[in-house]
């Protein structure tokens, strides 16, 4: 059988990241809800202490909604919603935080050099539907800790697709077993040569780390590459003696990495 070995990226890919016509989630772990539009998804972790979202969508209330109404559709509580973590500043991914910040007034965080793309332009001139008006209450390193309750989630500066991407490793729980959740933050390499040699040191550097954290659990923030939507789907029908199709052991977040390698390569070879 002749496998893909990359996303197909193509220009309805693109639009479909600011399609807000639909949604979909499921709970992918005891702990871990995953929230998606066509292209691009968040997740919201539980903690013994609140909620603490990762990434928001696109800055449309749209995606607001659907990601509260995944929240209380697993029976949890969006006043216990207590932290915004963003892996990066591209609007795809900041997204619906205003609304986070206004209703539950939530902690924000994101690089220091990420938030430099909203500082002189809260709005995009060119694109109005484009902004983010809410501040970064903690701007993240290289190296940080985010604990609330029983959750530490560790972060690692992972520059490439943007300057100040963030990669974050987390605990999850499934059926009561712990497992290393691990989610690249910038998902498509950068355009430049040197841009993309970082963003491949950055790789390297990241499953070293998982490796070491022993991540068996592979996240994406973006459906096209790792067959979201159908993983959704899946995870949505799973019956009790199905597996978990996110665990796919250590190897296989070694192997889950190779796509991010063969699409910087394609730039390369070009
Ligand atoms: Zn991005």
């Amino acid at each position: 059988m002749n496998r893909m070995n990359q996303p197909l990226i193509t220009k309805e890919t693109i639009a479909s990241m600011e399609d807000m016509s639909s949604f979909t989630y499921a709970l992918i772990f005891d702990d871990l809800l995953i929230v998606a539009q066509k292209e691009t998804n968040c997740f919201v972790l539980k903690s013994s202490d609140g909620l603490i979202v990762i990434d928001a969508i696109w800055p449309d209330q749209k995606a607001f909604d659907a990601i509260i109404h995944a929240i209380k559709e697993v029976g949890w509580e969006p006043e216990s919603v207590q932290k915004l973590i963003l892996t990066h500043g591209h609007v795809d991914h900041t997204g619906c935080g205003k609304w986070f910040v206004e209703k539950y007034g939530v902690t924000t965080y994101l690089s220091q050099i990420d938030d430099m793309y909203w500082r002189d332009h809260p709005v995009k001139p060119d694109r109005p539907n484009t902004w983010k008006d809410y501040e970064i209450d903690v701007y993240l390193n290289h190296g940080d800790t985010i604990t609330l309750g029983d959750k530490t989630i560790y972060v690692y500066s992972t520059p490439g697709h943007t300057p100040g991407g963030l990669s974050f490793i987390f605990p999850v729980m499934e059926e009561g077993t712990p497992h290393m959740a691990a989610l690249w933050g910038g998902t498509t390499p950068p355009r430049t040569i040197p841009a993309v040699n970082q963003y491949l040191a950055s790789l390297e550097y990241f499953m070293s780390v998982a490796q070491f954290h022993n991540v068996d659990v592979a996240l994406s923030n973006h459906t096209a590459v790792d067959n979201g939507l159908e993983r959704i789907a899946y995870s949505i029908k799973r019956m009790s003696y199905m597996p978990n199709i996110y665990i796919i052991g250590k190897k296989g977040f070694q192997n889950y990495c190779q796509v991010f390698r063969t699409m910087s390569n394609q730039i390369l070879e070009k």
